[in-house]
């Protein structure tokens, strides 16, 4: 059995910095799913759709092309929230549901060709439904505040003009959301271990996170 690695957690958490280390340190293939939600958002506003209806969502949900995930404009704040009201539609987690699980079951060959000892895949519903079966979970989190101080720096350093108080909103407003859908909520697995950053440096996090799932590998 290939492993699978399970992280969740809200918006700016780290996650995505964690899973990016253990990826390269356990060779294992990633898939970053939020970018499926943000494909699929991008692609309904790209077409002049609106991200809360269900047939213009589906629609692009059914055609969507992996290529369309390396795009730089699915990491807007904009692509964010539309990917956050796309997410809240069942119809449309379904569609994307077997996509990640094939690939945590056969997962790609890593980028020098070789083969990958497993998968790891970030989101917010990987280990209570996408793979709840999967080898360890991780949930990473940070106090809101944290968070959005987090994301308005890397706005400034990206050169986007940003304001904190308006970030701040943006990721209540986004947490609120994938919290309180109906299907597959923003939610920590029963056996997750929960890792929270507000106060942990990204060094800190990837040594708890590793000591972690090396323990379930061998468990
Ligand atoms: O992780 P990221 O911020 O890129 O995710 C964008 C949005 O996609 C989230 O706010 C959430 O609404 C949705 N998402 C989801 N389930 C996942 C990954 C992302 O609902 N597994």
């Amino acid at each position: 059995m290939p492993i699978v690695i399970a992280i969740d957690g809200p918006a700016a958490a780290g996650k995505g910095t964690i899973a990016v280390r253990l990826a390269a340190e356990l060779g294992l293939a990633k898939l970053d799913t939020g970018l499926l939600y943000r494909g699929v958002g991008f692609g309904v506003v790209a077409n002049g759709g609106d991200p809360e209806n269900v047939a213009d969502a589906l629609d692009v949900a059914k055609n969507l092309d992996p290529a369309i995930l390396d795009n730089p404009a699915l990491r807007s704040d904009e692509a964010a929230q539309a990917a956050s009201k796309v997410a809240v539609i069942p119809e449309v987690r379904s569609q994307l549901l077997d996509f990640q699980r094939q690939f945590a079951k056969n997962p790609p060959l890593l980028a020098g060709g070789d083969a990958p000892s497993g998968a790891i895949l970030d989101g917010r519903d990987i280990g209570t439904t996408v793979c709840p079966d999967a080898t360890a979970k991780l949930f990473v989190t940070a106090s809101v505040e944290v968070r959005a101080e987090r994301r308005y720096k890397e706005l400034l350093e990206r050169g986007h003009e940003a304001i904190y108080a308006r970030v701040l909103e943006d990721m209540n407003e986004r947490d609120a959301r994938d919290k309180g859908r109906d299907a597959s909520p923003l939610a920590s697995a029963d056996d997750a271990l929960v890792l929270d950053t507000s106060e942990m440096s990204v060094d800190e996090a990837y040594a708890k996170a590793l000591e972690f799932i090396q323990s379930r590998m061998s468990a």
